[in-house]
């Protein structure tokens, strides 16, 4: 049974009726431009065909009722509980019902209706891998309240939503990649998004070519500290820079050439920050006529160089992410290979020639587990539409 049909089974089950709507709304990776969204820089991530599956109905309770299939977990609440993030009798909501409780605060905020609903949903985007399974599930209950508000947005307003929930409610200070993805992916294509002006625009993802993810199973705590240092670290680059460079905002208006000029004038790990998304946001536009020529070799070397540079510079990888793409970059019909996400554990993204992928997902497997002893998790993913209803 897929995914669509055991929702639909369980709504069924739950609510003794079939539902009125099905929601599928995708996780994401990003194949480069990254740590650069917060530095008003491009990235150049797909919608995966890894979802969140949302059953609903109009409900005639005046309460929203949902229940999270993953956790057998259930609650209700309305848009009076939300300012005191309870559920309907008066109990502080579950961290999990914050990602939706939270969509719901966005969007009355934005003064939009949320008629109650009764829903069931579940996902296979694995959840705190950096795929984003969070964004799934906001840009889900985003375009659930849209179907039965009798109000209209675009992908990116409802992604903007999205993110303001997750910022605002949930209290997770993420960047608009993750919902832009979820809401604005397209089938076989790469999304490229220029994170300052918010303008974007879709290229062509070869039909040979398959985008494997590989999760190496780490997950490290306290990372939001490390992040935090990192943009610091961007900041004080741009304070300094500010100086001799008037008028540049974020590291997006530096050049390469202009960084190489003042190198000296920055400390030294502030320096190597700044280097690596300089040169991370210049590779993130060379990539755009790459891509339009279908130049995946070249392409793939771009995406070589960005683990480096988020290895040596940026300092975010671990051994386990390097083995992982270390063995990765060996392997026959492997055009690239990088972390991806803030990094300290999560995934690495592959960009595979089709025709290899089972042979190189093996192998990776076989030689991961030899090196570090742990069975990785290892997906091959293709260029998916973002949320819809099905
Ligand atoms: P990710 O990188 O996967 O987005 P986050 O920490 O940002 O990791 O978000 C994960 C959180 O999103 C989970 O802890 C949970 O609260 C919520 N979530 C994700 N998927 C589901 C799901 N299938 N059911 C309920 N909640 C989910
Ligand atoms: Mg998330």
């Amino acid at each position: 049974m897929n995914l669509h049909e055991a929702i639909l089974a369980h709504f069924q089950e739950r609510f003794g009726e079939a539902p009125a709507h099905v929601i599928r709304a995708p996780g994401r990776v990003n194949l480069l431009g990254e740590h650069v969204d917060y530095n008003d820089g491009f990235v150049l991530p797909i919608a995966i065909d890894r979802a969140t599956w949302l059953a609903f109905s109009p409900s005639e309770t005046g309460q929203t009722t949902l229940q999270a299939r993953d956790l057998s977990e259930e609650v209700s609440f309305s848009p009076e509980t939300l300012s005191a993030k309870t559920d309907s009798a008066g109990h502080p909501l579950p961290g999990w019902a914050l990602y939706p409780a939270g969509v719901m605060w966005a969007l009355q905020d934005a003064g939009l209706a949320t008629p109650a609903l009764k829903g069931v949903y579940s996902s296979n985007v694995p959840q705190g891998s950096g795929l984003s399974s969070s964004a799934a599930v906001e840009m889900a209950f985003v375009l659930a309240w849209q179907t039965l508000g009798g109000w209209e947005l675009s992908p990116m307003q409802r992604a903007l939503l999205g993110q303001k929930a997750e910022n605002n409610y949930v209290g997770v200070n993420c960047g608009i990649m993750d919902q832009f993805a979820s809401a604005c992916g397209k089938q076989d294509r790469l999304l490229h998004l220029d994170c300052r002006s918010l303008e974007w625009h879709t290229l062509p993802l070869p039909q040979d070519v398959a985008i494997v993810i590989a999760d190496t199973r780490m997950r490290r705590t306290l990372t939001s500290g490390e992040y935090n240092k990192r943009r610091a670290d961007c900041e004080e680059a741009v304070r300094i820079l500010s100086t001799k460079l008037p008028g540049i905002r974020s590291l997006r208006d530096v050049s390469v050439e202009m960084l190489d000029q003042h190198a000296s004038e920055l400390p030294e790990q502030v320096e190597k920050r700044a280097r690596h998304v300089v040169e991370e946001i210049e590779r993130s536009v060379r990539a755009i006529p790459l891509l339009e020529r279908r130049e995946m070799t070249e392409f793939g070397r771009l995406i070589n160089e960005c683990h480096a540079s988020l290895r040596d510079l940026y300092e975010v990888s671990i051994p386990e992410l390097d083995t992982m793409v270390e063995i990765a970059q060996a392997l026959p019909g492997c055009y690239g290979a990088r972390l991806t996400g803030a990094g300290f554990g999560g995934c690495t993204v592959n960009l595979v020639e089709r025709g290899q992928a089972d042979a190189f997902s093996e192998a990776l497997s076989a030689g991961y587990e030899t090196e570090t002893g742990f069975y990785p998790e290892i997906y091959i993913c293709s260029a998916s539409n973002g949320a819809e209803l099905v």
